[in-house]
């Protein structure tokens, strides 16, 4: 099995849990799989479609999924398609009979167009696997309910013999019993692979203005030109607005909802899947159907609604493995909004809760991959050291003066103001609001001068997540002081608050490569390693080894492979488009790092690349051992 997933894929190893379900699915079993967005889904049923005789059929929401996943297999010279209302009718019955002679060994197909097939097309050919990707559409529980994907339920009937296998990254409970009963899988069992991604480094900022995020962000992608990354927005006009204002700073970004027609989507779309477009501010509708591996990063410009959809959003940074970032803005604004939705929303008590989670995680004073982790059932023995919080521990101080001074403000207002007014008035800045209701003549007013507005407002966040403070949603959005607030106030506890990092010194800097080494080492899997920044790290202990295995190359320092790298990047570029396919396709981030990092200068040496199968070793070898070969001269 290791040798035709080196073949085939080009890979070297399994990831945790494949080998095991690709066993149990070539076994005739059925089965469902949970593992994370990037986890790697796909070779559970695409090995075993390659083992087996007859045609594996894949049932995927998506036409745009659909294409991904044939144009990946395709690259490695492995006969897929997908049948799907794009096509032409010419070119759906080609596929067929060439399913029906069993040349095609990966059929992608809609759920309809699965059922309108049952009597004609799944009669006449041979069915080795049926794969239901995206399998928590099923569930009306879970947040992409599809209609169409409840008739699947009749497959099991229609072919009680052939082995199917549900997929799906959604680890809810009920999602999860729902899938199970709906498609009534015979038997199954169930795979739960660990939700970690121990590539993805998590980060928050607290409290920031509009103005303050718009150029937190333009900083963040001017300092890492070329990655790709998405911009979450919580509505259309945000996405819009944000577009607006990068622009006005000179950054290529456009924006993508679902109000845009499908053409204008598909545009927006292509052209980030090609590398042609940098950045795309989005609402969530963007990213399900895609399977860009080489998205770098993701900024939650809001905060989302439950960890469910936040982890499914993140997840789309770093499929190939290679590190990655993601930045969430914590804001009490957002805070109320959603506040608001959730108790609007049909399910009240539900929703309020899974929002009490991502605040959680938003308000973390421990490492927060562990908070992830926990909601997803996980025990982790360790801190991750690849979350903001465990590379700069909050370090506590006696803040009860602080909190004196703000509770005092609010009680002296009668608890009739919102956290804005109090702002200014502990800031003495003479508002309308503050103005007009004769505030500046409080004995509060301005008292906490010497501390700007910004920090105020973590202080504040601080303060409500300790539960010194309550917001009356329902009451202006007024501020409460609590039982324990007063215990403060009047001096009887003292209140410890958390220093605040200047942002800079949080994620607007790049990681050092000692930080990301760190990260990576401490989940020790091979795989998650970043070459290109281990290359100068490892050097020297390590450069025997990767000598003598590569043929002799001398070493490059940082800029020169920065430099290789870019120029191994253009001819990728060059090749998709040649081929009409997008560069992560022709292959990953990951292989390219490592080209630079072992500089392979013959076909072979190229062909050890994790990541190069049989395929693309005689495709691209010489191309690219060439280009390796001018570059060191
Ligand atoms: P999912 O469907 O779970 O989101 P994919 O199947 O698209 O994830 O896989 C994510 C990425 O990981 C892809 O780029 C895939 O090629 C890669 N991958 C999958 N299995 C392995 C493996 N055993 N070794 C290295 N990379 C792998
Ligand atoms: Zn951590």
């Amino acid at each position: 099995m290791l040798e035709l997933l080196k073949k085939h894929f080009g890979y070297d190893s399994f990831r945790p849990m494949q080998q095991e379900i690709i066993e149990h699915i070539l076994a005739h079993r059925d089965a469902l799989v949970l593992m994370p967005t990037g986890g790697g889904k796909s070779i559970c049923y695409q090995l075993p479609a390659l083992m087996s005789k007859g045609v594996t059929v894949v049932v995927s929401p998506l036409i745009s999924l659909m294409r991904d996943q044939v144009e990946a297999l395709r690259a490695n010279n492995i006969p897929a398609a997908a049948l799907n209302s794009n096509n032409n009718e010419t070119s759906n019955a080609i596929i067929r009979r060439e399913c029906v002679e069993g040349r095609i060994k990966l059929l992608y197909i809609s759920p309809e167009r699965l059922m309108l097939e049952g009597d004609g097309l799944l009669r006449d050919m041979q069915i080795a696997l049926f794969a239901i990707d995206e399998a928590h559409c099923i569930s009306q529980w879970g947040h992409d309910f599809r209609p169409e994907y409840t008739q699947l339920g009749q497959l099991r009937e229609q072919f009680p013999e052939i082995p199917m296998v549900a997929l799906t990254a959604t680890a809810d409970k009920v999602t999860r019993e729902d899938i199970l009963k709906q498609l009534k899988l015979k038997d199954p069992r169930i795979f739960i692979s660990s939700f970690d991604r121990p590539n993805l480094s998590l980060n928050v900022l607290r409290g920031y203005t509009r103005k303050e995020k718009t150029k937190a962000i333009a900083d963040f992608i001017t300092q890492r030109p070329n990655r790709s990354g998405i911009i979450y927005c919580q509505s259309r006009k945000g996405t819009e607005e944000l577009t607006a204002k990068l622009h006005q700073l000179g950054i290529l970004v456009d924006y993508y909802h679902a109000g845009l027609s499908a053409q204008e989507r598909n545009r927006v779309q292509d052209e980030f899947i090609n590398d042609r477009l940098q950045v795309v501010c989005a609402t969530i509708a963007f990213g399900m159907g895609i399977d860009k591996s080489n998205v770098r990063w993701v900024i939650h410009y809001n905060l989302p609604k439950s960890i469910e959809s936040f982890y499914q959003e993140i997840g789309r940074a770093g499929r190939d493995g290679e590190p990655s970032e993601t930045l969430l803005f914590y804001s009490l604004e957002d805070l109320i909004v959603l506040q608001k939705f959730a108790e609007e929303s049909g399910q009240a008590e539900i929703n309020k809760e899974r929002l009490d989670r991502m605040k959680e995680y938003a308000e973390a004073s421990i490492c927060r991959r562990r908070i992830l982790l926990s909601y997803f059932g996980e025990n982790s023995d360790h801190d991750c050291q690849n979350c903001d919080i465990c590379r700069n521990p909050p370090q506590r101080f006696d803040g009860t003066l602080l909190v004196q001074k703000a509770l005092s403000g609010i009680m002296r207002c009668e608890q009739q103001i919102t956290m804005h007014v109090l702002i200014d008035l502990l800031r003495g800045t003479l508002s309308n609001e503050i103005a007009s209701h004769g505030y500046h003549r409080l004995k509060t007013f301005g008292v906490g001068r010497d501390i700007p507005g910004r920090d105020w407002k973590d202080f504040l966040l601080q303060m409500l997540q300790l539960g010194y403070i309550e917001i009356a949603y329902n009451e202006k959005n007024h501020l409460k002081v609590t039982p324990q607030g007063r215990e403060v106030l009047f001096g009887r506890s003292i209140a410890q608050l958390s220093t605040i990092q200047p942002e800079e010194e949080k994620v607007v800097k790049k990681r050092t490569k000692k930080e990301t080494k760190r990260a990576t080492e401490t989940k020790g899997t091979k795989e998650r390693e970043s070459p290109m920044e281990e290359l100068s790290l490892r050097r020297p202990k390590n450069r025997k080894g990767r000598l003598t295995l590569f043929g002799g190359a001398p070493l490059l320092d940082k800029q020169e492979s920065e430099q290789l790298f870019e120029e191994l990047r253009a001819l990728r570029r060059l090749i998709a488009e040649e081929e009409l396919v997008p560069p992560y396709v022709v292959m990953s981030d990951k292989v390219l790092h490592q080209l630079c990092n072992y500089r392979p200068t013959t076909i072979e040496a190229f062909g050890e690349i994790n990541g190069i199968g049989e395929y693309k070793k005689k495709k691209y070898g010489e191309r690219f051992t060439q280009a390796i070969k001018r570059f060191i001269g």
